[in-house]
């Protein structure tokens, strides 16, 4: 294989990780035992509850824990509906499965991506137990319309915010706003512990719920050992993970700097091309996790012949979410026109924190080169 012709590969995303996340590491690897086996959990959990302006953390082993956990506390169960947006990543829907209840899933917006307020009052049965608002690659719902609907129905108001970290509405941070809100700190993710989550949450009840759940069943206020007063879950994060998330939070807002700074490099390199990428509504900001680009409607595109030329050029480019209405894992009522026409003309563009520049360019070029060919 001759080096001189391979560019070097450019991943689609990858963690920033400095000898900071590797000290604490060594430390809780080292020293996090005994009775220092719960230092860097709590640490990080405080630092997070900290950043994002709630009363409650708990650290998870990831964020579907973090999800399934959450909705378990509000009792969703067989019966229930849960509504969400039908593009969307399966690790929003599958606890919603696992309790028994059903998704149901309805139509995105054209511009952000994420629910329509429209369609979701319109799928509102007697059974709607809650709302999941999923702020997909950093985009926000509109969660003025959201609260408002949940608040004239009574429903919870859950914030899958796994991609949303850093974007900011209406002053308060994604994951703040509801009555919970679960994170994601896998791999891919803006900040990560390699895998792991976050439950947060303002109501102390809840919080109360939530935290004998993760524990096996077994309450905080329990003095015997080992009684679990119910079967719970076990999706606790380990100290030596943590200790790589605290050094994470610490770097957060350098982290999202990074993510920011390559989504303003690409929305530079391909302006002119028909084409949007993620929206930064007025009063919000985006921590744009993900940047995203959809080409315009009527606009000869084929996504399939992005993705050779991505891999001509050792460029790992990704599909936008499929509907999961596309999936034959769920029966759906609503036709979501928006959801399906967006996902076949949308693709992500790497995007990890210190991406250089020269390395956005030669996507551009790669992206440009698809369009402009087409017939
Ligand atoms: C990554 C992600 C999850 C799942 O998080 P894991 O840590 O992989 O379990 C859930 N929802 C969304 C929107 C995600 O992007």
């Amino acid at each position: 294989m001759s080096s001189e012709s391979a560019p070097n590969r450019i991943h689609y995303t990858k963690p920033s990780i400095t000898e900071l996340e590797t000290r604490y590491a060594a430390d809780a690897a080292a020293h996090g035992w005994g009775e220092r086996c719960y230092e860097y959990i709590e640490r990080f959990e405080s630092q997070f509850k900290q950043h994002l302006g709630v009363r409650h953390a708990i650290a998870t082993s990831s964020g579907t824990g973090a999800l399934h956990l959450g909705m378990a506390g509000l009792g969703i169960s067989a019966g229930d509906e849960v509504i969400l947006a039908d593009i969307n990543w399966i690790a929003s829907a599958a606890p919603i499965v696992h309790l028994g209840a059903k998704p149901v899933l309805v139509d995105v917006l054209p511009d952000t991506w994420c629910l329509d307020p429209a369609a979701v009052e319109a799928a509102i049965t007697p059974r709607t137990k809650a709302i999941l608002a999923v702020h997909l690659y950093g985009n926000l719902c509109d969660m003025d319309a959201l609260s408002t609907i949940a608040h004239k129905y009574g429903l919870y108001l859950i914030e899958d915010a796994a991609e949303a970290v850093g974007s900011i509405w209406h002053g308060r941070r994604a994951g703040s706003i509801g009555t919970f809100g679960a994170f994601s700190f896998h791999g891919t993710k803006t900040i990560t512990t390699g895998e792991g989550g976050m439950f947060v949450t303002k109501d102390d009840g809840l919080y109360q719920r939530v935290l004998t759940l993760s524990n096996h069943g077994r309450a905080r206020s329990e003095t015997r050992q080992f009684w679990p007063e119910l079967i719970g879950f076990k999706y606790k994060m380990s100290n030596v993970q943590a200790a790589i998330g605290c050094a994470q939070v610490e770097r957060i807002d350098e982290l999202v700097a990074g993510k920011r700074r390559v989504f303003e490099a690409y929305r530079d390199a391909l302006a002119g091309l028909p084409i949007s990428m993620n929206p930064e509504l007025p009063d919000t900001t985006n921590g744009y996790w993900m940047p995203t680009m959809v080409v315009n409607e009527g606009v000869p595109f084929d996504r399939e012949a992005l993705l050779s030329a991505f891999k001509a050029a050792n460029i790992d480019g990704r599909v936008f979410f499929w509907p999961l209405s596309s999936l034959d894992l769920f029966e759906v009522a609503s036709p979501n026109a928006v959801s399906k026409s967006i996902s076949l003309r949308a693709i992500n563009l790497p995007s990890y924190h210190d991406l250089e520049d020269a390395a956005i360019i030669r996507v551009s070029m790669a992206v440009k080169a698809t369009l402009e060919s087409d017939p």
